[in-house]
């Protein structure tokens, strides 16, 4: 046996790792175009290498390089796919120009019988397939314009003379029917990867967002930062938590408490810096993290909630028909700054620990570590 059962697995791993790797495809416009190139570069020389070994062994060396070298282009294409993947526009406008070429070489030199015919009408499916789509509207009005130039000038030396005008409306007119057919299943197509990515979005928005106030989940915090026990050097931490919650609650129902959970979310948002997120990570308790090592910048950007939550009370109706009452709430935060040995799970902890410092402190408080 060449082939051991563990060399098997490899390979079998390492296809599944580049397909998966292709998992976005439907959504992923550039990925699509990207793959469909592969294939089709793939095929243009498989099909053109074989055609020129075969011209090679029958007819001769001379009659073979055309094919020779459409074939190697082709080629050369695909592997370059591999190793300069953001130049795939570029590639794809070539291999493009040379099916274009080769369409209009073969066409030249037999007419628009045999390989031309199949080559031409394989050109605007490709062309919709490898370019985005108003790239591909250019390239096939650049085939049609060339197309209907050869038609109108049956005199052509290389024209063969019986081509009659019966002939050239019927080979144009479909030339023109599978391009709209084409750009039919495309719009479709379109219109359907529209609609998959709203879902996504929404479904990985809601998988990511707390319901009741719209920070972000713990699910969140791992997707963002690829887990607890990466490094969290560069961040730093502030812990929130409602101070009294219980007896908001207690005092004016649940509701009054969601209300006011939204609130806080709604004032926390305002005030943290660009670039800062916030997750709620448990009941009232809300995590802030900051892309700062500035213990100063920490300090005042938890200050500042701390002062505009205690100075923005919200106005509940508890009775119809009277004025609103306003429920005052404050917070207290703890607070630090990462080390460059501390993971994301460890300053939580520390900022945690902060936060119940605070509490213990006297409450509407802020506590940061210090480094
Ligand atoms: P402290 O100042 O020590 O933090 O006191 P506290 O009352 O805020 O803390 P405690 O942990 O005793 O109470 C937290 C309360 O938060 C208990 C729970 O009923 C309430 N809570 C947790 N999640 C929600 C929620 O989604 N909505 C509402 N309305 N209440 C919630
Ligand atoms: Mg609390
Ligand atoms: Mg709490």
């Amino acid at each position: 046996m060449f082939w051991k059962e563990s060399d098997m697995r490899r390979v079998i791993g390492y296809v599944r790792k580049h397909l998966d790797s292709w998992d976005d495809i439907c959504i992923n416009d550039k990925a699509r175009l990207r793959l469909s190139l592969i294939l089709f570069s793939l095929a243009i020389a498989i099909v053109f290498l074989a055609m020129a070994v075969h011209t090679f062994i029958t007819v001769g060396f001379l009659t073979a390089a055309s094919s020779m070298l459409f074939g190697s282009a082709s080629l050369f294409l695909f592997l370059w796919q591999f190793h300069r993947k953001e130049y795939c526009m570029i590639s794809a406008w070539l291999l493009g120009a040379l099916s274009l070429v080769m369409a209009v070489y073969f066409t030249i030199s037999n007419g628009l019988e045999g390989p031309s015919h199949i080559w031409i009408t394989l050109l605007p499916i490709m062309s919709t397939m490898i370019l985005p789509f108003w790239h591909s509207f250019i390239y096939n009005g650049a085939l049609l314009a060339l197309l209907i130039w050869l038609l109108k000038n049956p005199q052509h030396s290389h024209m063969p003379e019986d081509y009659g005008p019966h002939m050239r409306i019927i080979f144009l007119l479909s030339i023109m029917i599978l391009a709209l057919c084409n750009y039919t299943s495309e719009y479709i197509r379109r219109r359907t990867q529209k609609q998959l990515i709203i879902m996504t979005e929404k479904y990985r928005d809601s998988s990511l967002t707390d319901p009741l106030t719209g920070a972000y989940n713990r699910r969140a915090l791992t997707s963002h930062f690829g887990g607890m026990e990466e490094p969290a050097h560069g961040l730093s931490f502030a812990m929130l938590d409602l101070d009294f919650f219980k007896k908001v609650n207690d005092t004016y129902g649940h509701e009054i408490g969601d209300k006011l959970l939204r609130h806080i979310v709604a004032i926390v948002k305002k005030v943290i810096p660009p670039g800062a997120q916030l997750y709620r990570w448990g009941g009232e308790e809300f995590l802030i993290i900051l892309k700062s090592s500035s213990i100063d910048i920490l300090y005042d950007v938890s200050e500042n909630i701390r002062k505009v939550v205690a100075s923005t009370p919200l106005p509940i109706s508890i009775q119809e028909g009277k004025p609103p009452e306003l429920l005052a709430a404050t917070v207290s935060i703890g607070g630090t700054v990462a080390s460059r040995q501390d993971n994301i799970e460890q300053s939580i902890g520390q900022a945690d620990e902060q936060m119940y410092l605070a509490k213990g402190s006297g409450r509407n408080k802020v506590m940061i570590s210090l480094i």
